[in-house]
């Protein structure tokens, strides 16, 4: 359960669309400093909504926290604005990987350091962070955002969010349409800042097998229930992930197929005929 020294607490939300369509029911996790928590799941599970619960960002497509409470540093995200938010340490990148396509690369990190309030001289050592971490990025740096691969701009997408110099860093599908060697490497660097820097991550992610290969914890959304939480290894042996989240050509079996998990924690199953990864 959730302890003072969490960074992030979510406790036991509820949220809808347009004050009708439930997609939460009951979700809670938490996230200690230095942590990664993979939320897993089908479409439709509510990982996205819960991401933009926590950044408080669901008024902006008609939704809202029905109930439950959320904190971020102690602090109650709930009533502090998605802008606050980010000034206190709570960076997102969500809605896909936007990115500002008329702008350049760098213009859009910019755009991530003003969120913050950075000063000139702190714009510039922020960017070249941002570089260090994607190096890729330098030379395009002057063009048009819209002109680069998918790739590039889920580098730009996470670079913003950098420049804001978050404690805790939401993302949405990180690896969404990207050659597997892409996800790699964006993978190899979000677990460089974590290990490193210290940097706490959210993810929400279809792709089972590379959450848990970097997170420490995971947790399964299923209708808008958090129905199991574990941690990222536990939940790699287990048989229940293995058959629903893990072992199809699809990285998830369709929602309506997807059975509840059973009683017994992931931890206790026993493993033993379950080949590694
Ligand atoms: P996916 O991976 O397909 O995005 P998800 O697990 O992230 O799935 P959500 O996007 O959170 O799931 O969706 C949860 C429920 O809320 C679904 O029934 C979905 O149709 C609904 N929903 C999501 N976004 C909106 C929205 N902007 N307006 C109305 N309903 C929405």
């Amino acid at each position: 359960m959730s302890e003072p020294d969490d960074l992030l607490r979510v406790e036991q939300i509820a949220a809808s669309y347009n004050h009708s369509i439930a997609a939460l029911h009951k979700v809670s996790f938490s996230l200690k400093p230095g942590q990664v928590r993979a939320l897993l799941g089908a479409n439709g599970a509510g990982k996205t909504t819960t991401l933009r619960a926590v950044a408080n960002l669901l008024s902006g497509q008609r939704g809202a926290v029905t109930s439950g409470k959320i904190f971020f540093d102690g602090l109650n995200v709930l009533e502090l604005s998605p802008s606050k938010l980010v000034r206190a340490g709570l960076a997102s990148v969500l809605e896909g990987r936007h990115v500002f396509k008329s702008l350049s690369i760098e213009e859009n990190l910019i755009v991530g350091g003003l969120a913050r309030g950075s000063r000139r001289s702190e714009l510039a050592s922020d960017l070249d962070r941002i570089y260090a971490l994607f190096p890729s990025l330098v030379a395009k740096r002057r063009i048009s955002a819209g002109l680069t691969s998918g790739g590039e701009q889920q580098m730009v997408a996470i670079g913003r969010a950098l420049m804001s110099r978050p404690r805790l860093l939401i993302l949405d599908e990180p690896s969404m349409g990207l050659a597997p060697i892409i996800v790699k490497s964006i993978f190899e660097t979000l677990r460089s800042l974590n290990r490193n820097d210290g940097l706490t991550i959210l993810m929400a992610e279809q792709n089972a097998a590379v959450a848990l290969r970097y997170a420490d914890q995971a947790t399964v959304i299923q209708n808008g229930v958090d129905v199991l939480s574990d941690t990222a290894e536990a939940l790699r042996q287990s048989d229940y992930i293995k058959e629903f989240y893990l072992g199809s050509e699809l990285p998830f079996a369709p929602k309506s197929r997807t059975p509840a998990p059973p009683k017994t924690s992931a931890a206790s199953v026993d493993h033993s005929s379950i080949a590694a990864e």
